[in-house]
């Protein structure tokens, strides 16, 4: 067995990179497993700001993997640590699912309608209210912030418009793009990861099915990065693109030989 990638931490996006859709990616439990039983530091990293942490832990339990609570860090977990030490006392109006809300509202952070910030998160419940409201907001000023900057989210019966479409609409709207974006592939992620790990960045590599986001998140906090070709990227997008990971594999399961 030749493990072969030279890492300690091990990040893995989830959608496309371990399941697609309620399906896990062949192999991919079995090199978790294997991984974990090695002592390697597995974690997983995903954007969306729509559910929160418990229901991946259930999700993975559920395909076979027994993550624990610790295991998984969510763009809302980088976002409100970002809120509570550099945005402190400020309020904030959230284009976010209920759970969203709850989660920043459980942090301390102050929710209202006329807020100091205009918080974008992945809203699968979204209502044209909450646009209208946010662009008032936008257009006196306010500050921008969004949880992630994917423009799709994968799902069984076709890619759902994420923030980053809702980030191009509001920039039509009110002339204004996010000041900040704290998910991959951003440092507001990598920092909740640098307080939790202990080893050098070298040892850390970042597993993922999306250039813009997973691989750039490797490149731009110094950690390896692997691209996994079961998701998003093909060998032709991968060609073609600036983004260039450090290795490249047809699934996790080959991680593992
Ligand atoms: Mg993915």
């Amino acid at each position: 067995m030749e493990l072969k990638i030279d890492a300690e931490v091990f990040l893995f996006d989830l959608d496309g990179t371990v399941y697609l859709g309620d399906q896990p990616i062949d192999g991919a439990i079995e090199t978790l497993k294997m991984l974990t039983a090695m002592g390697k530091k597995v974690f997983f990293l995903t954007n969306n700001s729509s559910k929160d942490k418990s229901e991946y832990v259930l999700k993975l339990n559920k395909i076979g993997y027994p993550a624990v609570k610790e295991q998984v860090l969510t763009s809302t977990m980088a976002t409100i640590q970002y809120l509570n030490t550099r945005r402190k006392g400020k309020s904030v109006y959230p284009i976010g699912t209920p759970t969203f809300v709850a989660e920043i509202k459980a942090a301390g952070i102050e929710v209202k309608e006329d807020a100091d910030i205009v918080l974008l998160a992945f809203d699968t419940t979204l209502t044209y209210d909450k646009i209208w409201k946010a662009n008032i907001l936008l257009e006196k000023g306010r500050e921008f912030m969004a949880t992630h900057p994917d423009i799709v989210c994968p799902s069984d019966i076709g890619d759902m418009p994420d923030v980053g479409a809702l980030m191009a609409l509001l920039e039509c709207s009110c002339g204004r793009a996010p000041s900040v974006i704290c998910g991959k592939p951003y440092s507001p992620m990598a920092e909740i990861i640098n307080s939790i790990v202990n080893v050098e960045k070298e040892k850390i590599v970042m597993v993922g099915d999306r250039l813009y986001t997973d691989i750039l998140f490797g490149i731009n906090n110094g950690y390896q990065s692997l691209l996994v070709l079961s998701g998003e990227t093909t060998p032709e997008m991968l060609a073609s693109s600036g983004i260039q990971p450090t290795h490249v594999l047809p699934s996790v399961k080959e991680i593992i030989a």
